[in-house]
């Protein structure tokens, strides 16, 4: 399961939106200089710009204090031309990434991570639901897999990938078993998924033997190593699923995509309110 073609496809469709609506802002907020988050915000900056979204990136030193960084995420709630408005995790530990996450406006919030959104998501009414997971369902969705009564394990339980990759699967009728660090017996699980969806973020940890014939792997995993990006799936998974998706190029290009199309539904939702 490719990620990037379906990705290009949905990034020409936003830039076509973008086109539509006149004007389209992002501002992504980064704190201090991790190397890891410098990457994705270069990234998402540099898509959204190709999209025709005017893309602002804000930078603050690591020192900044909470109420300095609760000022300036005020301060980009109130500004008419940012739409969609992203804080990078992980922030450093002196701030409450909490207390942060709450203060983003929920109309603006493109990673879908204010308890608002969180809970419309839990309820079953989407509204801004995280890039990852929405990518993972439409290359469900392309690739024709079925969801309906189908097993669904996903490992990991974070609040950007895990859960609500979870809900989305439960919404679409799979039957789904949610893994982390506590499961007793992962390989039982997983051998029993028709979906499986790995977002652990342990290199290589799923391997051929715990993956049923013919089922659909998606491998979120990013994994730094001295041989390179690799995910959290062996890739002679490959040899038993049906659908797998690579490490690069599977959900990573998806994730950029589908930030860019919560951007686009946040200027929908703010012309709308
Ligand atoms: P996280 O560290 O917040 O959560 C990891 C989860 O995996 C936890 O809930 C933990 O319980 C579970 N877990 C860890 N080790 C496990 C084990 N041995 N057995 C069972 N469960 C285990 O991570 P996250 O933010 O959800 O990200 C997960 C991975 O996905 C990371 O590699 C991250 O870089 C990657 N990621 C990729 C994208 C993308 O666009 N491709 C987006 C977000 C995250």
């Amino acid at each position: 399961m490719a990620g990037k073609p379906l990705a290009e496809r949905i990034r020409a469709e936003v830039a076509e939106e973008v086109r539509s609506l006149g004007h389209v802002g992002l501002t992504t907020v980064l704190v201090g200089e991790d190397p890891a988050s410098e990457i994705y915000i270069g990234l998402k900056q540099k898509a959204a710009a190709e999209a025709g979204i005017e893309a602002t990136d804000v930078r603050l030193p690591v020192t900044v204090g909470e109420d300095e960084l609760l000022a300036e995420v005020a301060r980009l709630n109130a500004a008419d031309d940012v739409d969609g408005l992203l804080v990078q995790l992980p922030l450093p530990d002196h701030v409450d990434e909490e207390r942060i996450l709450a203060a983003i406006e929920p109309a603006k919030d493109v990673d879908g991570l204010h308890p608002f959104n969180a809970g419309e998501l839990y309820l079953g009414r989407p509204r801004l639901v995280p890039a990852t997971p929405i990518g993972i369902m439409a290359l469900l969705n392309e690739y024709r897999v079925e969801l309906d009564g189908a097993d669904a394990v996903v490992i990991g339980r974070s609040d950007i990938v895990g859960k609500p990759i979870a809900h989305l699967l439960l919404q679409a009728n799979a039957t789904v078993t949610i893994c982390h660090t506590h499961t007793r017996d992962l390989a039982r699980a997983t051998l029993e998924a028709d979906v499986l969806v790995v977002a652990a973020g342990r290199p290589a940890f799923v391997s051929p033997d715990m993956v049923k014939t013919g089922a659909a792997v998606v491998d979120v995993g990013i994994n730094r190593t001295d041989a390179g990006v690799v995910g959290d799936v062996d890739p002679g998974v490959a040899d038993v699923a049906a659908y797998f998706t690579p490490v690069p190029g599977g959900v990573g290009p998806m994730t950029i995509a589908c930030l860019l199309q919560n951007a686009v539904r946040c200027a929908y939702i703010r012309r709308r309110t």
